[in-house]
């Protein structure tokens, strides 16, 4: 047995088979073959592993996320069926005499080129999808595609690093816990492991990394960051007590459902959840959440392969609406940029991501898309009670431009007939130095703001939350941070705001009696942080000095 030692993101314990992660972009290299109607055959097999792999993933996604986003992976089948496509992987076997994989690399090159040029938006839109299914099809064709094979075992992933796209392409069905070798507590893949509620442990080393295969036996400690491979039969033990003492708390936490959120002293204040889309509801309503504080709306661009229509928008943010009965649910614009890279934004390469062109200023300088989600949330909005909320505020001038879009939107939707609630909450995030400091100016203009910590300190204490070397650097509970988020919610009040904080330190419950003397009006966090921050707020009494 050995223990590497990381950070524990999620406090649970895991036992389980290892499945290293597999990164799809396999080098396709150039092979002269002896036997070109044996590659022919290859293609053939690879393909019929392809369709039923996309058949399995096309049912799963009916079910998650419906029909119409559903709708991509029947195209796909399609499109490994059409006969230009197998014309010219064919030709190029047959008349080069090379293997399978360079063939489909070639013919994906091709057509990519070809849609791509295209006057036609839709057609333009293929040229990733022909991408996308050669690349599985080059998976399969290396037998590294085997995804939803092997029965439906709950696996530990391994990696050295998983970027939010990766995370969010995982079949979560299947994912026991995410333990990797470098990664810190403020990324995304963090906060993501966090909702979707699975024990994670993260930056514990390459060496972790080189001594585990597929199919090891480990144990995830999420509580204190241990990693255990090749565990013995006393830690194992153990581990299974420390399990079942969770299961105990949980079970105790339960008793707190429908209790309001209220101190000794009777302070009120609001839970609302983090979620990354409609996936996690059931967790929002399983843990009693107030509200939804924060829908980090990008992982509906980052689960697309392209750009999410004002349909298929409006269709998720209804949902969301629906399922929470009237609870406000508060859906922040789009916030990608620095570590959520989507390949269709064709995004130039930054030296600082963090400090560069992403969220608010995207959509500034791309008013298309801003347009087509504020029209889905606006249609949305005549289906419960929607906050709108735009991220990575710095200037009086981007609130403006913001207020000004959504105005021009509102008219556009009276013009055309369309229901919606004018009375639609605005805020801001105050996730910048600049907001928090300007935040005097900034209120009188929304009706809320929500305090994203986990910028708000990369920013202020200038280190990137991206970067596992400046943990020990990174104080979260900063003077500095603490007097920022102090200042927001006395300008908010004084000028008839209220103010959450949706960022990971609201959950954090040794500062909830600090930002409930602040007067914070609500804290936002990951679903299984819902009920234990209610314990904490029914234990403190604001009166006592
Ligand atoms: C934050 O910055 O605190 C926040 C809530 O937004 P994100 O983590 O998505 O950047
Ligand atoms: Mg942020």
């Amino acid at each position: 047995m050995a223990v590497y030692q990381g950070k524990g993101v999620y406090g649970a314990v895991a036992i389980g088979k290892v499945s290293v992660f597999q990164r799809q972009a396999a080098e396709v290299r150039r092979v002269r073959v002896e036997d070109p109607a044996g590659e022919l055959a290859r293609v053939e097999q690879a393909k019929a592993i392809a369709v039923e792999q996309l058949s399995a993933i096309h049912e799963k996604a009916l079910k998650e996320v419906g029909e119409a986003n559903a709708e991509i992976f029947e195209i796909h089948i399609m499109m490994l069926d059409d006969e230009d496509y197998n014309d010219s992987i064919r030709s190029i076997i047959e008349t080069q005499g090379v293997n399978a994989e360079y063939a489909v690399a070639v013919t994906s090159d091709n057509f990519a080129e070809m849609f791509a040029a295209m006057d036609d938006a839709y057609m333009q839109a293929r040229s990733a999808d022909v991408k996308d299914i050669s690349n599985r099809l080059i998976a399969c064709l290396s037998g590294s595609g085997s995804e939803g094979d092997s029965g439906s075992e709950k696996m530990i992933v391994c990696a050295d690093d998983l970027a939010p796209s990766e995370t969010v392409s995982l079949d979560k069905e299947r994912v026991l816990a995410f333990v990797t070798a470098a990664g810190s507590s403020n990324s995304h893949t963090a906060i993501l492991a966090r909702n979707m509620n699975i024990p994670a442990v993260i930056g514990v080393g390459q060496a972790f990394l080189d001594s585990i295969k597929d199919g090891d036996l480990l144990i995830v400690d999420g509580h204190t960051g241990e990693v255990y491979t090749d565990p013995d039969e006393e830690t194992v033990r153990r581990m299974e007590q420390k399990q079942a003492e969770d299961a105990r708390k949980k079970q105790l936490l339960q008793e707190l459902k429908g209790k309001e959120n209220v101190t000794l002293d009777g302070t009120k204040v609001k839970i609302f959840a983090n979620i990354g889309g409609v996936g996690n509801i059931g967790a929002v309503l399983a843990n009693d959440a107030g509200g939804i504080g924060l829908f980090r709306s990008e992982f509906l661009y980052l689960e697309s392969e392209d750009y999410p229509t004002e349909e298929e928008q409006f269709s998720a943010y209804k949902k969301v609406l629906e399922s929470m009965a009237g609870k406000q649910v508060v859906v922040r614009t789009l916030d990608i940029g620095a570590d959520k890279q989507i390949g269709y934004f064709n995004l130039d390469k930054e030296d600082n991501p963090a400090l560069g062109f992403r969220a608010i200023r995207i959509c500034l300088t791309r008013p298309e898309i801003f347009r087509t989600q504020l029209r889905a949330l606006y249609r949305a909005s005549a289906f419960g009670d929607l906050g709108i909320m735009f991220p990575m505020i710095t200037s009086v001038s981007e609130v403006e431009k913001c207020i000004a879009m959504c105005e021009q939107v509102k008219e556009e939707l009276k013009s055309e007939g369309i229901r919606f609630n004018s009375d639609t909450e605005i805020g801001i995030m105050i996730e910048t130095p600049a907001a928090a400091v300007i935040s005097d100016r900034l209120a009188p203009m929304v009706d809320f703001f929500s305090v994203g910590t986990n910028d708000l300190t990369q920013y202020t204490l200038a280190c990137d939350r991206q970067n596992a070397k400046l943990e020990p650097f990174v104080n979260t509970h900063h003077e500095a941070v603490l007097r920022l988020i102090e200042m927001a919610a006395k300008n908010a009040h004084a000028n008839g705001a209220w103010i959450g904080i949706c960022g990971e330190l609201a959950a954090d419950t040794s500062l909830t009696e600090t930002f409930l003397r602040m007067g914070i009006d609500e804290l936002s966090v990951s679903p299984p942080f819902v009920l234990p921050l209610r314990e904490r707020v029914r234990s403190l009494n604001l009166r006592a000095e």
